[in-house]
């Protein structure tokens, strides 16, 4: 799986704010990370970030 800048992700774990979804706002060696519940942002290592994101949110609408 291929992540860009803005795309939105889920986590395994869910944030203390109770959010799993979250924006990439960086990629390359280290990944960075904003939740998308409190805003909250972390920085992890690719190999972290790629073991902890279960699965991208494509653009499909909930309705
Ligand atoms: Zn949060």
């Amino acid at each position: 799986m291929e992540y860009n800048i803005g795309d939105i992700v889920r986590t395994k774990k869910q944030h203390p704010c109770g959010s799993k979804l979250w924006e990439i706002i960086r990629v390359g060696v280290d990944f960075k990370l904003k939740c998308l519940g409190c805003g909250h942002i972390i920085m992890l290592e690719r190999q972290k970030a790629l073991k902890m994101i279960t699965k991208k949110i494509e653009e499909e609408r909930e309705d």
